[in-house]
């Protein structure tokens, strides 16, 4: 479809109130009307969702969007609803007779664009009805959700692929707000995207200034959110620290690792004068609402959370988000420490480290670890009680619920077990627990600890946080120090000597994001390059930082699609 510029910036005008487009909005936009699929990577706030919008008021038939949370759905449409849109949502709180009525709107074209949540599809009866709509456009939000990687990670996004080709395949668009080289290969695959346009937006945020604090104990944390919060700003260079300073006033998130840990620092901060509360999974839905709307209005200056807040939550004066425990992965962090300066202002993202408490990081990295007992456990919940529900199984074997989704696609995977209507039996009367391969948790393991092992380099090194952040996620451009990291401004009280080489360093063959092949740990990509290192994420041995030099020395590394051999 040709759609001329100037009748795409009217409809922006016209219908969604915005004077022009951002950038990447239009090339994604003309590729969908184009019929191309589109993997984009853009930050929240870049304005995700109006690409879409605007493309199904275009398009003939129906947009459907595919989002993990219903809070998340709710915003969106209340969004697109002011702008005078027909839309529909349907969710697990939505009544049989109302889902009939929006499948009703669409067929009549009253409504062009759909919400559903993935796990909606599982629904026999609403995929037939589905079918029988002409879906133009299919719309994956936070399309990561696709990688078992993930904490985010929701089985049902694994069977969207499928979903997509019996829907006629329409044209896909997939998106999300980080993905690595090696995450985005991961979607495209799994969502079977046909040689999708790839649009990824500047992932840069000049406004956010990172750093890191070392303590080596609780009592000694404690002091440092106590400084950070209401101490002196005297560490930095006059005028940013006074900046710095600043930014501590305003509105700001603290997420810690766990709930009691919420609880506690909530409460030093309210010893403090600080108007604070705290959310987590385990409050009360209606206390966790509370808590929120009174961050998002203002009333409540600083929320101390877990990382079950956030998703959706797009405040864009967040002048702080403090880090007091080490999260699990560098995407974890990047996007959560992201939800700061959203509206371009100066803000101050601190992760405050304490490597005494890698172990416990490790510990609970390793938690979720599927073990040949619980196999056995789930094994005898089946055969007592055949066609249980999930629910059901997860009181009788006594599983957490992320386990007993794993353990129970494991089991699907391998034809032990089979799913009818949301019910579970055993394919045979019964099975040996010792056929069950645990491979692939095994590999899961020790990609999760080399995450681990990034996040941890990432608080102790000493160069350009920001490049280290912005290399781990593909962009290799080079610059010599942002002004806008601890490293980059020595801190008043405690200078430091840099030594910079004295020439230039010499051109590295190696580039971010390509194909090697290691002689002990296999294929991998090359994530990040700096003067005398290499960081690859191997396909099964997860990620490793090599010596340049080594490598060169041993001719560790090929390329193996080509003969070229670097020496
Ligand atoms: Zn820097």
């Amino acid at each position: 479809m040709h759609a001329r510029l100037a009748d795409l910036e009217t409809l922006l005008h016209d219908r969604f109130g915005h004077q022009s487009f951002r950038p990447g909005q239009l090339q994604i936009i003309r590729s969908l009307l184009d019929g191309h699929d589109v993997l984009a990577v853009l930050p929240t706030g870049a304005g995700k969702s109006l690409v879409y919008q605007l493309a199904a008021q275009l398009l003939p038939g129906v947009t459907l969007v595919i989002s993990p949370l219903i809070a998340l759905m709710k915003d969106q449409v209340e969004a697109i609803e002011a702008a005078g849109l027909s839309v529909s949502v349907i969710n697990s709180t939505r009544s049989n007779a109302e889902v009939a009525e929006d499948l009703g709107k669409l067929r009549r074209d009253q409504a062009k664009l759909l919400y559903i949540t993935p796990e909606r599809f599982q629904n026999q009866d609403f995929m037939d009805a589905l079918r029988r709509l002409e879906v133009s456009l299919f719309v994956v939000d936070e399309a990561h959700c696709v990688t078992e990687w993930g904490h985010s990670f929701r089985p049902a996004y694994l069977l969207l692929a499928n979903v997509i080709e019996q829907l006629g395949r329409p044209t896909v668009l997939a998106l999300t707000a980080t993905a690595t080289p090696w995450i985005r290969d991961e979607i495209i695959e799994r969502l079977g995207l046909k040689a999708p346009k790839l649009v990824v937006r500047e992932i840069d945020r000049p406004n956010l200034f990172f750093e890191v604090r070392r303590v080596e104990s609780e009592e000694h944390d404690r002091r440092m959110l106590r400084h950070l919060l209401i101490g002196d700003c005297d560490e930095y260079p006059a005028e940013l620290s006074q900046q710095l300073c600043d930014a501590m006033h305003g509105s700001g998130i603290i997420y810690t690792a766990t709930t009691s840990a919420a609880k506690t620092t909530a409460e030093w901060l309210r010893e403090w004068g600080i108007a604070a509360d705290y959310y987590h999974g385990q409050r009360k839905k209606s206390e966790r609402a509370r808590v929120q709307d009174a961050f998002m209005a203002g009333e409540l200056r600083v929320i101390v959370a877990t990382n079950a807040f956030g998703m959706g939550v797009d405040k864009p004066d967040v002048r702080f988000v403090i880090h007091r425990d080490i999260p699990a992965s560098i995407e974890s962090y990047y996007q959560e420490a992201g939800r700061a300066g959203r509206d371009g202002e100066l803000a101050r993202c601190v992760l405050i480290y304490r490597p005494g408490d890698l172990g416990r990081a490790s510990f609970l990295a390793a938690t979720g670890q599927l073990k040949r007992t619980d196999v056995e456990r789930l094994r005898a919940g089946l055969l007592a009680h055949p066609y249980a529900t999930r629910r059901e199984l997860e009181q009788s074997t006594d599983l957490s619920k992320g386990d007993l989704t794993r353990l129970l696609d494991l089991l699907k995977n391998e034809r032990i077990v089979v799913e009818r209507r949301g019910r579970f039996s055993l394919r045979a009367a019964d099975f040996d627990p010792a056929q069950v391969s645990l491979e692939g948790e095994a590999h899961r393991h020790a990609y999760e600890r080399s995450r681990l092992a990034m996040i941890r380099s990432y608080a102790e090194t000493d160069a350009c946080r920001r490049r280290y952040l912005l290399n781990y996620f593909g962009d290799d451009s080079e610059d010599d120090g942002c002004t806008m990291c601890d490293n980059d401004m020595p801190r008043a009280t405690e200078q430091r000597i840099v030594i910079r080489p004295e020439s230039a360093p010499t051109e590295s063959p190696f580039a971010i994001g390509e194909r090697v092949k290691h002689n002990t740990w296999g294929a991998g990509i090359i994530q990040r390059v700096t003067d005398d290192s290499l960081t690859v994420l191997f396909d099964t041995a997860g990620y490793k930082t090599l010596s340049t030099a080594t490598v060169y020395e041993h001719e560790l590394l090929t390329y193996p699609n080509s003969a070229l051999k670097h020496n």
